[in-house]
């Protein structure tokens, strides 16, 4: 069978090695997971998954998550990699190794490190290129360290991407736009958009219990992330994530922030009512056929068919019809 699907085997290695503390991270809660894998549990994790994406046809990418990777005791890293490097030589289905890891835990003889074990991507959890709001945000870097930690991965070959938050403490939609361009500067090759979700057990959580801190309300948030949606994707930078995954530790931690397991799909129905929108303000109100590719059917609807309800309050009574390889044709 020839493997055309495409995925990642995530390993959370959570908060091990992270010298600070975010305001808004509780690893525990994000990855689901307490404990610390061995390099032999990482070993058997991968030969047994090898064998089942054989089965399904599906190739994947072995990632390192959850904590800042390349700040683990080094010995243990190596290990990790080792096997890692091991895996992707032995069985054909892994195509790469990611991780992610903070913008200053990464200098010359580290990227040297994931050269050697074949590294193909590091993910930067940048969060802000606003040094307010990183500060506000107890991130303990800088914008600049962002700049040079990305520039030295480029330069190495290996794939830059970025990971960047919306409504930290501090932080404002426009600050997220400069955030955007200031990514688009650096070339990334993905992004990760995740808008804050406000967790127990964090100084964030504290901000927002005392009243110090509101977050980005759901709906500024959808219309922020179509904005930087369109930005990116515009420059050709591919936003592989777009808000947390669903998780039941997430759910049960949270306090408050933005958090829907169909975020991008509420996104993506948001920039098509902004397209479609453009088009019909300058035609007459009234009854329209709208035709678009099957495959952009729910989301030209909407969620609770907001779309069309949106429309209607304007005066556009709209039914949509699938028409293949058509985005928007109004008739
Ligand atoms: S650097 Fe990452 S792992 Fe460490 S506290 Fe901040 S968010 Fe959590």
């Amino acid at each position: 069978m020839t493997p055309n699907k495409k995925t990642n085997i995530a390993i959370f290695v959570p908060h091990a090695g992270c010298p600070h503390l975010c305001s808004f991270c509780d690893q525990k809660a994000i990855s689901g997971s307490v404990k610390t894998p061995s390099a032999d549990e990482v070993w058997e994790l991968l030969k047994t998954q090898a064998q089942s994406l054989e089965e399904r046809g599906i190739l994947a990418e072995i990632a390192f998550f959850g904590g800042s990777f390349t700040a683990i005791e080094r010995g243990y890293m190596e290990s990790l990699l080792m096997i890692a490097s091991r895996a992707m030589k032995k069985f054909p289905v892994y195509t790469g190794i990611r991780c992610s890891t903070r913008p200053d835990c990464v200098d010359e003889i580290i990227v040297g490190v994931l050269k050697k074990y074949g590294v193909t991507a590091v993910e930067l959890g940048a969060q802000s290129m606003s040094d307010e709001v990183l500060e506000a945000n107890d991130r303990g870097h800088s914008a600049e360290d962002v700049r040079k930690a990305a520039a030295l991965i480029r330069q190495s070959g290996i794939e830059l991407g970025l990971q960047m938050m919306t409504g930290l403490y501090l932080d404002t939609p426009e600050r997220c736009l400069y955030t955007a361009d200031e990514f688009i500067k650096l070339y990334p090759k993905t992004v990760r958009i995740y808008p804050t979700v406000i967790l127990k057990n964090t100084r964030l959580g504290e901000l927002f219990t005392s009243g110090e801190y509101k977050s980005f309300s759901f709906e500024k948030t959808v219309d922020l992330c179509a904005v930087l949606l369109r930005k990116f994707t515009e420059k050709g930078v591919r936003v592989i994530r777009l808000g947390l995954h669903a998780s039941p530790d997430v759910e049960r931690n949270m306090l408050g922030g933005v958090y829907h397991p169909a975020l991008r799909e509420i996104v993506e129905s948001r920039i098509f009512l902004e397209d479609l929108k453009g088009r019909l303000l300058n035609m007459p109100k009234g009854k329209y056929l709208v035709y678009t590719d099957p495959k952009n059917l729910s989301k030209a609807i909407g969620q609770k068919k907001n779309n069309i309800n949106a429309l209607a309050e304007l005066g556009y009574e709209i039914e949509f019809k699938p028409r293949a390889g058509v985005y928007i044709w109004i008739i």
